[in-house]
């Protein structure tokens, strides 16, 4: 008799997240109950605050981190994984009349050197979590850019980076898409599983005594006698210090950081496992890139095999369907073996962004700070952020930090701002 194959399923509306199906399980987080006292309170579970935990614990101090839901499952967990350690909007050149010659170096530094910081502490603390740092990259699709480009890795590797560029026949080979006129290469840079990176952390630092709640979300946080308390819908903390860790929730939580970062929707996806002959010709030295253009495309591969990709929202793609469509489009628009893509998870996410692009710390004074590092391109960022901010708070020393803390800013016409990042996606939509 003659068997029949059964079509795979495919999904045709919005699923979680990729990462869950080789994650591990969750860390054992209790919610909040009852009354606790801390010397530092953390709120928000994502990579910023539980790196933050996590360096805290090592140093000594005594910490307490709150997370609404889960470990990861806020921007961390929606994210395609990519560890970029560069600049957004600027170059190692460009920043220093933005920041001044020493604060724009140090951040430099700091960035520059993000990817090999997160891959030493994944290596230091055995987090399994798909780490693979086989090179991050920023592909021209102009040869103006490419020119530009020949510069940009002149102005990192002289200040000791791992960054070259690569010519365009040689982005064809790397990529497998043909778009490309060439690319800057962070050796230092790669890819992840975020979820499985953040419940590492999570339980590193509860290994080195951090008590960390899941599934407890802060319902108000004020300032009373010279300490900080905190309540949840169960329980109540007291806290001398302060860390808010809850990306756009910062907003919520402390009045001085309302209208200072905008939403940026995202829509990531992952691809079926692909086959043998799209794995030898797409990203076959493995390695992630993020490109140019203002509708920008990423790609990487995880373990499993898919293709990771994303595309921001627009007004232009409405619906599930329409969703499913842009996906597949984009990777048909990129790579020529797959003429027939076919999509197993897409999901929606929510980064914040704030007008300069870049890490910021606000000091919101009483012994409380705020990380805003978001910008669509926190995970490498964030890592060195949380463990710089740790230090700070263990020492007292302010030059811990590379990223200057200052007071917050509302964004100017917040309202009308707020619309922006999808109104300008859906301008950069319809030149693509
Ligand atoms: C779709 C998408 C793709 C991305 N891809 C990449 C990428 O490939 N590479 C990269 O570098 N960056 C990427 N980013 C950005 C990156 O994910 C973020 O910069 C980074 O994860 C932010 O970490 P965080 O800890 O600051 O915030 P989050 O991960 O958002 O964590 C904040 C946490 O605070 C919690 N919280 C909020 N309010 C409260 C409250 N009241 N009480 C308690 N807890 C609260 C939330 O539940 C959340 O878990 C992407 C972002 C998105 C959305």
């Amino acid at each position: 008799m003659k068997h029949q194959t059964i079509p795979r399923q495919r999904p045709n509306t919005l699923t979680s997240p990729v990462w869950a199906v080789n994650a591990g399980p969750a860390p054992r987080a209790d919610v909040l109950s009852g009354t606790h006292e801390t010397d530092v309170l953390v709120i928000g579970g994502g990579i910023a605050g539980m790196t933050t935990a996590l360096h805290l614990a090592e140093k000594g101090v005594d910490v307490l981190l709150v997370e609404a839901q889960q470990f990861g499952d806020g921007a961390t967990g929606q994210s395609g994984g990519i560890v970029a350690p560069d600049y957004i909007r600027h170059t190692p050149e460009t920043i220093q009349p933005v920041l001044g010659e020493d604060a724009g170096d140090r951040l430099t530094a700091m960035i520059g050197g993000s990817g090999r910081h997160v891959f030493d502490l994944i290596h230091r603390h055995g987090i399994e979590c798909d780490a693979r740092q086989d090179g991050f990259y920023t592909p021209a699709h102009t040869d103006a850019l490419a020119a530009q480009q020949q510069d940009y890795a002149r102005q990192w590797s002289s200040r000791g980076h791992k960054v070259s560029f690569i010519d365009a026949a040689h982005a064809r080979r790397f990529f497998g898409a043909e778009r490309y006129c060439g690319a800057l290469r962070f050796e230092e840079g790669g890819g992840l599983n975020p979820l499985a990176f953040v419940r590492g952390l999570a339980r590193a630092a509860q290994r080195n005594g951090a008590r960390l709640h899941a599934g407890s979300p802060v319902t108000r946080l004020e300032r009373k006698d010279g300490y900080w308390l905190c309540r949840t819908p169960i329980g109540t903390v007291r806290a001398q210090r302060l860390v808010l860790a809850a990306n756009g929730g910062n907003a919520a939580l402390h009045p001085a950081m309302r209208r200072t970062s905008l939403p940026l929707h995202v829509f990531q996806f992952a691809s079926m496992p692909l086959d043998a002959a799209q794995r030898q010709t797409i990203l076959p030295r493995g390695g992630a890139f993020t490109d140019k253009v203002p509708y920008l495309f990423t790609a990487r591969l995880d373990g499993l095999g898919h293709l990771i990709s994303a595309f921001p929202m627009s007004f232009m793609v409405n619906g599930d369907a329409g969703y499913y469509r842009e996906a597949r489009r984009r990777l048909k628009q990129h790579f020529g073996v797959m003429p027939e893509p076919e999509i197993d998870y897409l999901w929606r996410g929510l980064a914040w962004v704030n007008t300069s692009f870049l890490p910021e710390i606000y000091d919101l004074g009483d012994q409380a700070i705020a990380i805003q590092a978001c910008n669509g391109r926190g995970i490498a960022t964030n890592t060195v952020i949380g463990s710089e901010v740790a230090t700070m708070l263990a020492t007292g020393d302010r030059d811990a930090l590379s990223v200057r803390p200052r007071a917050p800013q509302p964004v100017r016409f917040h309202a009308g701002a707020a619309l922006l990042p999808r109104l300008l996606m859906s301008l950069a939509y319809l030149t693509n």
